[in-house]
């Protein structure tokens, strides 16, 4: 996989929807305030793109 995924934490609502469906890639931070990327290139791409896909404020994206 050449693309990774990044989350623009700016944006980030810390809603866990992405920790929810994908946790081996996102994470929330030990205070809850933004979701963190754990393995830029690990996990299910499906998943990953269900995260994104789900993302109430579109903060995640691919970057090749
Ligand atoms: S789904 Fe989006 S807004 Fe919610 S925690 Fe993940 S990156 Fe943040």
């Amino acid at each position: 996989m050449s693309r990774v995924v990044y989350i623009d934490e700016d944006e980030c609502i810390a809603c866990g929807v992405c920790q929810d469906i994908c946790p081996e890639v996102f994470k929330l931070d030990d205070d809850q305030m933004v979701a963190k990327v754990l393995k830029p290139q690990g996990g299910p791409e499906d998943l990953i793109q269900e995260a994104i896909d789900s993302c109430p404020v579109t903060c995640i994206h691919w970057k090749d």
